[in-house]
């Protein structure tokens, strides 16, 4: 693409280039990670060796202002959370991160907020050796789009259509701080402070579960993460693996932050909520140790909520039949987040 104006940070300081720019806070930067890629910044490609015996992983994910995140978000957050949310696709297929490139379009070039950025950005790609391989930056409004590589070994991959009947449906940590958090924010309900504390940093500062992605590649079979809320996400496994599930509402890990907001909050939050980047996996009864182990080497807590049933007839749509803790069966109405309906 042809450069763009130079971002100016106000009338009277001289223009950053653009290319001045992606030297200072991404380029010089990304020769930090330590990465097996052949070819980083600078040219027209990057160019990636991929590993004999393994497949590419790659994903993208776009963070949209006013959208994904306030105006007044703190930078190294968002730089986190930028990379965060793509990693977690990663994980969510039990793949190794290797490379990412960055695309922005920025409204002005804030040195301040460049460095609180990348310092977010590069903490979290060093900490697992993903290398910024490339990208593109222009001027408008603010947007970032990073696209992230990993690799796989070839048939162990957690695939979204391989739940088969009989499977534990499993998910990782806690999910629904990150909906409290957003509720807290738009004054929906109201959290004490420890709590408060607790809901924003699940909301900005996602933690991608690369290591458990990984422990369960050949442990697991279906797996994706939560990113749109438990109900619509693991509907997407349903749909892809042709079979419904039975969910216990009430085993569905929550923190004890959350254990302090109102019963129907707490429900709201946990199964339609959003943000939260958890797998959600389906694995073999005969798995249980394997799991548990997966999870305790990957220091993360895993929690079995329910079961996979293969559909009753051909006509039958799949779908989630949700219980309380009695067994009881729930009619709840949870949608996953969709960006092109009101929620
Ligand atoms: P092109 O003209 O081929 O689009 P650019 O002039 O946009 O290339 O970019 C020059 C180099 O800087 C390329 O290697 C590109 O991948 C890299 N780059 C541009 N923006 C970024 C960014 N935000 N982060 C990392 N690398 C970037
Ligand atoms: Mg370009």
């Amino acid at each position: 693409m042809p450069s763009n104006q130079p971002l100016r940070i106000s009338s009277d300081v001289p223009a950053l280039s653009e290319f001045s720019l992606i030297d200072r806070f991404f380029a010089r930067r990304a020769a930090r990670a330590a990465s097996p890629v052949a070819l980083g910044i600078g040219d027209d490609c990057a160019l990636i060796a991929p590993r004999s015996g393994k497949l590419l992983a790659i994903s993208t994910d776009m963070l949209v202002e006013g959208r994904h995140f306030f105006a007044d978000v703190a930078p190294g957050a968002l730089g986190h959370k930028a990379l965060a949310v793509n990693l977690s696709d990663l994980a969510a297929m039990g793949a190794e991160p290797r490379a990412f490139t960055l695309a922005c379009a920025l409204p002005r070039a804030d040195e301040a907020w460049l460095a609180a950025f990348s310092d977010g950005l590069f903490a979290l790609a060093d900490r697992y050796g993903c290398a910024l391989i490339g990208g593109d930056t222009t001027s408008g409004p603010l947007n970032l789009c990073i696209t992230v590589f990993g690799d796989v070994d070839a048939g162990t991959a957690l695939r979204r259509d391989a739940a088969r009947d009989g499977d534990d449906v499993w998910v990782s940590g806690t999910l629904g701080d990150a909906r409290a958090g957003l509720g807290v924010a738009r004054g929906e309900w109201a959290a004490g402070a420890r709590a408060a504390v607790a809901f924003r940093a699940a909301l900005e500062r996602p933690e991608p579960r690369i290591a458990l992605g990984r422990a369960l590649a050949g442990v697991a079979r279906a797996a994706l993460d939560i990113s749109d809320g438990l109900a619509g996400d693991l509907q997407h496994i349903l749909d892809r693996s042709n079979v419904r599930a039975e969910i216990n509402a009430d085993a569905v890990p929550r923190s004890a932050a959350l254990a302090t907001l109102a019963p129907d909050v707490q429900r709201r939050c946990t199964l339609a909520g959003g943000d939260d980047y958890e797998l959600c996996f389906t694995a073999p009864a005969a798995a249980r140790a394997a799991v548990g182990a997966a999870g305790a080497a990957a220091g993360v807590a895993v929690t079995r909520i329910g079961t996979i049933r293969a559909l009753s007839a051909p006509s039958e749509r799949p779908a989630i039949a949700w219980r309380d803790a009695a067994g009881a069966p729930l009619s709840l109405t949870l949608h996953g987040f969709d960006h092109f309906h009101a929620d």
